[in-house]
């Protein structure tokens, strides 16, 4: 076959779930949509623990809900930790967190490589045109704007398809990133190394927290001990870059010596055997580097999930940042197809919100590396952050469940229609909190896109998104605000 040129509304770059999350929204609302993958599903990957934001909320939008739910997959009731000042392990439930109604107070660990897979299959059936074995090469560049891409079939065929709007959702090997606002800027803090493996099984926690992760420190770092079948589980270690040579010289023995060196996983997996069938049967090293990128957009590309930002792994935020982070980028995509929105404005809510989410993750992670305290103060550090009004271990809750926008994608989509919007109480407190960040050491809260923030006057949305409840005031009128089926922007009239 010789190469082609097509044309789309959007060309989707990478099929894990922040490209399928991208590409359904915008299907959903009847644009063409080219997703272009290029491997083969199913494919491995590593971020097995989810959120309740992704299960009950990001799914249910996208309409796959229900199929992951029959998966089969081990249901994830919370975390427990063994982590800090406490001698004994302590947990949190999803269950704390009063938005969370029995039964969406749950999640799921998952197979990646199924979990995946769902999520792009339901994409093609939702009339994305799914091509897999597509490597992309590279953007079209315009005059003013990004116009499409350069891709290879699994043939090696070169082929050129034009759009008008390019998502980049090629994970943390992106190579188009660089394309917009130059390079990754990485954290100073987060700079570890994981190095992961399976077993065929394992002891469990007492139920019923039988399916929670549970996360254990040690002396070089922490253990991550994830239950993900009967005869299933994934544990790796994170730890600091001082390790590097000796897991590159020797990842299983590594591997082994840390679990043994840390007692309570240890005892988990006494006598239990490491996993002898593909994909299960390798170690993998990788580095577990935070960053994000100066910009998340620029005329025609838009970046989302591990190619635009990624933060430490402790508190199983990856999927959760990528799928809302994928939602938010196409409601602007939405919005400026349908004339909703100009452009710069409808990336730049996207790229606030984005920010807004990831941040949080980073700033609380900052205090929970924390090893010199105890559970009840790393809740208060959640409340600090969130700056929800609930009580501390909800305000826990509602960090590590991937509730604290009040994005009704992420709490009840069924409910979209009825408004739904968070906002706050006091504009002053959350205003006088942003503009203090100097000593918080949240580089992103100091950027200039943050700041530029309230200089356009919008500290109301803003304090909405730090973390007010569903029992909030109406949003007024001329903010942006999502549409009522959650799948654009529109403007609140
Ligand atoms: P990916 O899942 O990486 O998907 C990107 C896709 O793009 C891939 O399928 C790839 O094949 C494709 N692609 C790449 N280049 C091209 C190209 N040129 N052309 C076409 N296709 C291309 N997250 C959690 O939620 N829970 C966890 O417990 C968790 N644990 C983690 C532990 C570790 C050690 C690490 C490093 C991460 C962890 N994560 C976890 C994070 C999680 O892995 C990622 O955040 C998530 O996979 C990001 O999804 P994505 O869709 O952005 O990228």
């Amino acid at each position: 076959t010789g190469s082609t040129e097509e044309t789309f509304d959007v060309v989707v770059v990478g099929g894990g779930p922040a490209g399928a999350t991208a590409a359904t929204v915008v299907a959903l609302r009847g644009h063409r949509v080219l997703l272009l993958e290029k491997e083969v599903f199913p494919r491995y990957q590593i971020g097995e623990s989810l959120l309740p934001s992704t299960v009950h909320g990001l799914c249910r939008l996208l309409g796959v809900a229900d199929e992951v739910a029959a998966a089969g997959f081990k249901l994830k009731r919370g975390g427990t930790f063994r982590w800090g000042t406490d001698p004994e392990p302590w947990q949190f439930s999803f269950a704390l967190s009063p938005r969370l109604p029995d039964p969406t107070s749950t999640a799921f660990q998952v197979e990646r490589s199924r979990f995946d897979e769902i999520l792009l299959r339901n994409a093609a059936r939702k009339g994305v045109d799914v091509r897999e074995g597509s490597r992309v090469l590279g953007v079209l560049d315009g005059e003013d704007r990004v116009e499409g891409v350069r891709y290879a079939d699994a043939d090696g065929v070169e082929h050129v398809v034009r759009a008008r709007h390019v998502v980049d959702a090629s994970g943390n090997t992106s190579r188009l990133h660089g394309q917009v606002a130059g390079r990754r800027v990485y954290s100073d803090f987060f700079r570890n190394l994981a190095v992961f493996g399976y077993f065929e099984g394992g002891g469990r926690l007492p139920k019923p927290n039988d399916g929670n992760i549970f996360c254990a420190a040690f002396d070089e770092g922490w253990l991550w001990y994830i239950p993900l079948r009967d005869d299933l589980t994934s544990v790796g270690a994170v730890v600091g870059p001082e390790h590097t040579a000796a897991i590159q010289r020797d990842p299983r023995g590594a591997w082994r010596r840390m679990i043994d060196s840390c007692p309570e996983v240890r005892d988990l997996l006494r006598g239990v055997p490491t996993a002898t069938a593909a994909p299960y049967d390798e170690i993998r090293v990788r580095k577990d580097y935070s960053y994000w990128k100066k910009g998340f957009w620029k005329p025609g590309l838009v970046l989302v999930g591990d190619a635009a930002c990624f933060v430490d792994p402790v508190l199983s935020s990856g999927v959760h940042l990528a799928t809302y982070g994928a939602l938010l980028a196409a409601r602007s995509i939405n919005a400026c197809l349908e004339d909703g929105l100009e452009e710069k404005r409808s990336f730049t809510e996207f790229e606030d919100r984005y920010r807004r989410e990831y941040g949080q993750f980073y700033e609380f992670l900052t205090t929970f590396y924390d090893m010199q305290k105890d559970h009840r103060s790393y809740f208060w550090s959640a409340k600090r952050v969130t700056d929800v009004s609930a009580p501390e271990a909800e305000a826990f809750a509602d960090l590590v469940g991937g509730l604290v926008s009040g994005d009704a994608a992420v709490l009840r989509p069924e409910e979209f229609g009825e408004r739904l919007t968070a906002a706050a109480a006091d504009v002053s407190e959350a205003v006088r909190r942003l503009s203090t960040t100097g000593d918080r050491r949240n580089p992103l809260l100091e950027s200039t896109v943050i700041s530029g923030v309230f200089s356009e006057g919008r500290q109301l949305q803003e304090q909405a998104l730090y973390g007010g409840g569903l029992d909030a005031a109406e949003p007024s009128a001329g903010e942006v605000v999502p549409t009522a089926d959650g799948l654009a922007w529109t403007v609140q009239g």
